[in-house]
């Protein structure tokens, strides 16, 4: 009798999707989802943010008064009786068939039938399942999926946020995010300086503002009591510069603005600004600073003072880049829209905020046939879920921020970066 091996045997056909509330690294409810096929059962979990877009796809909640309001069990129940029935016995490489299929399901322009929760942690697992079934590392399979034509692999500089303001940490620092972003060619270098630069701002801190101050906000940055982002950028460069590598990195800035813009003015602790004067408080950080990117420098609608700043950066031949996360919330619409105003040069791409892995690639195609870069991108609240690692040397990001180079769920990120560092090293390609 012939053998007929039990690969052979397999199909690719969903089985099952299965999800369940799990907590997020800040203690909230979230969505995971198992996804079961012959090739075995694959998790995949969603990302929460604190300071989101206004046009981000939403993020459906339970309300009352389980977890005050932020339960997740319609997504649950949503997957389980909806997308799961829908999706059982579909090839499970079909990664854009099945995205379309969930977005035809859910009906709505933001997804907020379903919930963007529920369907991106389908998308997810669709993707990882996908790549086992194909038998290829996952950034490979995201790069063959969606013909990137290139055949390079690169892992992306990473940028790490070291100092945690804005709605993401108990101080007074309107701005949301200090981050260093080595320049080295290796990740595991670059890595390397995020986290002795990291360690030794610790030591600074405390010495300068007492133990109390180096606590730690949602993306393991420190949050010291400070309210200027002058003096944030000066510790950070201070700490660099004890350990001589003041030339080896870049500062990337996320102002989050939308956060304290009130329609007409941005007021911040240390002092109230007309857009064309935080523009000009930019220009100041820009020439004193190595400053390479600032990240929703102004509010989501405040398409007057984005277009300012770009223009007049742009005129000065500066290559600071003007990086949308709000205003551009991973969406192709936002882009062209953003491109037609010329509002940026570079964007955040975040899965959840529009929530197919089918719909962050194009936005990244679109994003890339305009020249922009491209800095994949965590949320605030995180899981343990490293897929977004694999999803930025996929896609050739430039690159990619994870918070501090501490913490569970920001360190799987970067440690599964330095895994497929060693898997590219070893092999030729
Ligand atoms: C960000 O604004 O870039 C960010 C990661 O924060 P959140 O996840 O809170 O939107
Ligand atoms: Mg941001």
């Amino acid at each position: 009798m012939k053998d007929c091996s039990f690969h052979t045997m397999k199909t690719l056909k969903i089985k099952k999707i299965k999800a369940r509330e799990i907590l997020d690294s800040r203690g909230n409810p979230t969505i995971e989802v198992e996804l079961e096929t012959d090739f075995g059962k694959f998790l995949a979990s969603v990302p929460s943010g604190a300071s989101k877009g206004k046009y981000e796809a939403v993020e459906l909640r339970d309300g009352g008064k389980r977890y005050f309001g932020k339960g997740v069990k319609k997504a649950v129940k949503n997957v389980n009786e909806i997308i799961s029935k829908k999706l059982k016995g579909f090839n499970v490489t079909k990664q854009k068939e099945i995205d379309q299929v969930l977005i035809e399901l859910d009906g709505t322009e933001n997804k907020s039938n379903l919930g963007a929760n529920a369907i991106c942690a389908v998308s997810l697992a669709v993707c990882k399942t996908g790549a086992k079934a194909k038998n290829l590392p996952l950034y490979k399979y995201i790069r063959s999926l969606y013909d990137i034509r290139n055949t390079k692999y690169v892992i992306p500089r990473p940028s790490f946020n070291i100092i945690n303001g804005g709605v993401h940490a108990g101080n007074e620092l309107d701005f949301q995010e200090f981050m260093i972003c080595p320049k080295e060619k290796s990740f595991s270098e670059n890595l390397r300086f995020g986290v002795e630069i990291y360690h030794k701002l610790k030591e600074i801190i405390s010495k300068k503002y007492g133990k109390l101050a180096t606590n730690l906000g949602d993306e393991g940055g420190f949050a010291p009591p400070i309210k200027d982002p002058e003096t944030a950028i000066k510790l950070i460069l201070e700490a660099a510069k004890t350990l001589n590598y003041q030339e080896k990195i870049s500062i990337f800035l996320d102002v989050a603005a939308s956060q304290f813009f009130d329609g007409k003015k941005y007021k911040t602790k240390f002092g109230k600004f007309s857009g064309k004067e935080l523009a000009n408080f930019y220009f100041k950080l820009v020439k004193k600073y190595p400053i390479e990117g600032i990240e929703d420098p102004f509010a989501q609608d405040d398409f007057e003072s984005w277009g300012h700043f770009n223009s007049k950066l742009k005129r000065q031949k500066s290559k600071v880049l003007i990086v949308g996360d709000d205003l551009i919330v991973t969406n192709p619409k936002r882009i062209k829209m953003a491109k037609e105003k010329n509002l940026c040069n570079a964007i955040i791409v975040k899965i959840n905020q529009i929530g197919t892995v089918t719909e962050a690639i194009e936005a990244v195609k679109l994003a890339k046939s305009f020249g922009w870069q491209i800095m994949v991108s965590h949320r605030s609240g995180e899981t343990t879920d490293d897929f977004i690692s694999d999803f930025a040397v996929g896609i050739c990001a430039d690159f990619i921020k994870a918070g501090a180079p501490a913490r569970g769920e920001r360190v799987a990120k970067y440690n599964r970066l330095l895994r497929i560092e060693e898997e590219l090293q070893g092999s030729k390609i």
